[in-house]
């Protein structure tokens, strides 16, 4: 008979749980049968223990089979999905999901909401008016057919272990290790059925892995325990040290994806969209090399194939494509500029600050049960290495009503200095699968 006090003990005393033993563990934690407080135990004991490779995959498996496993190659083209792990205005999903769909690759796309300073792809869809982000498996196997992209929210039924696990591991302060991490992420992925899978593993004072050695570790560790289980997989670990793009808050992010999609917005939204969808498209086997991947989905860009699809995908969907693509999709009443209060150059910004920032001001939530404001936001308008002189704009914050301390903080975070600045590399490390 399973004893939990047994297997706590396995762990709090720095041994290893056989694998069935740890399957079990979760099987009976998904049934009700073992209670928060004994796995909140467990989480504490293993965050200071660890566990090694093939723990992790027991648990990765544990998770994965709690509930259903989607399979899509009755459809009979290759699928490819992109997981981010999270920052301040990361919109890339929306530009490259109808991407990479343009250019036959179906993709699966299941998002989550925003996790602490960061953005989610679901929040940001909704500020499309009508945008449905729950399908049901029928409907998102219809769609998928007829269109190549879904994307929807994680639902019930797709891995409820980690939903479980993941609010325990929230609150007793048990989420920042990559043999957690790994688990909960990958076993998401392959249960929404993609065939490929490309990471961008955040990196920087925005992200939750702040040094390229914590990010290069969970990259690679995220690539082979997905290749274990049978879908593809590599991985960018990306600069997360300033926001990406301009834009950081939902309708803002959508209207900036919008412009990416038109040819144009910030050259470093356009440069990673387009490396990670070329991941994806290799991946999958679109493409026989990475440079011929580059080439098809840059055309697929820049003929306006992509902003097409996206157009169409708001449509099936419920929402409306007019105002999708309009240029203010949800203006927020009140429109406030930030200026230098300095000269020199911008020698860094605190990313996770501006990512606050936008949370207070309603563009994400504190509690779980919080509204999300979709007007607001912030456009960041000077990068790292960036001359500024006192009084010259630094951001713009769109929010409901005007707020001295929200300012405050905001031009605090753009940290001003003399002298030159080397400014950061976007793509920082490439894990390929064949690494
Ligand atoms: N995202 C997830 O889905 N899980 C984690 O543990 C961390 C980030």
């Amino acid at each position: 008979m399973f004893d939990p006090r047994a297997f706590l003990r396995e762990k709090r005393d720095g041994r290893t749980h056989a694998a069935a033993d740890l399957r079990e563990f979760i099987d009976r934690y998904t049934r009700g049968e073992i209670p928060d407080y004994q796995v909140s135990a467990w989480l504490m004991a293993a965050f200071h223990r660890g566990l090694d490779d093939a723990e992790t995959d027991a648990l990765t498996l544990g998770l994965l089979h709690s509930g259903r496993v989607f399979d899509w190659s009755a459809l009979g083209r290759p699928s490819a999905d992109k997981h981010s792990t999270g920052g301040v205005g990361d919109k890339v999903s929306l530009i490259l999901a109808p991407l990479v769909a343009a250019c036959g690759v179906l993709v699966p796309m299941v998002s989550g909401r925003g996790l602490g300073h960061t953005g989610g792809t679901l929040d940001k869809l909704e500020s499309i008016p009508g945008f449905k982000t729950r399908l049901d498996p029928d409907a998102m196997r219809t769609q998928l057919d007829q269109l190549g992209v879904v994307m929807v929210g994680q639902g019930p039924d797709l891995a409820p272990a980690d939903g479980k696990l993941y609010a325990l591991r929230d609150v007793t302060s048990t989420v920042e290790r990559d043999y957690f991490i790994v688990p909960s992420i990958v076993s998401k992925k392959i249960a929404e059925g993609a065939g490929a899978i490309a990471y961008d593993v955040k990196c920087g004072n925005g992200a939750f892995m702040t040094t390229p050695e914590a990010a290069v570790s969970l990259a690679r560790r995220l690539v082979r325990t997905t290749e274990r289980l049978g879908a593809r997989a590599a991985a960018r670990v990306t600069d997360m040290s300033q926001p990406l793009g301009v834009a950081a808050g939902n309708a803002l992010e959508v209207v900036e994806s919008v412009e990416v999609l038109r040819g144009g917005g910030p050259a470093d939204v356009r440069e990673l969209s387009l490396e990670l969808s070329a991941v994806m498209l290799r991946l999958a086997g679109a493409e026989p090399t990475h440079e011929a991947a580059r080439v098809r989905a840059t055309r697929a860009l820049d003929s306006g194939e992509a902003l097409e699809r996206f157009g169409r995908l708001v449509e099936a969907q419920g929402g409306d494509r007019r105002a999708a693509e309009s240029a203010t999709l949800a203006p927020a009443p009140e429109k406030v500029t930030l200026r230098s209060p300095g000269e020199g150059r911008i020698g860094g910004i605190d990313t996770y600050a501006l990512g606050d920032v936008v949370v207070s001001i309603g563009g994400g939530r504190r509690a779980k049960e919080d509204e999300i404001d979709p007007r607001v936001g912030l456009m960041v308008r000077r990068r790292i290495g960036d001359e500024v002189r006192e009084g010259d704009v630094l951001a713009e914050l769109h929010l409901a009503r005007r707020d001295a301390a929200t300012e405050a903080r905001a031009i605090a975070a753009f940290r001003i200095t003399p002298v030159e600045v080397e400014v950061p590399t976007l793509v920082i490390e490439r894990v390929d699968s064949a690494d």
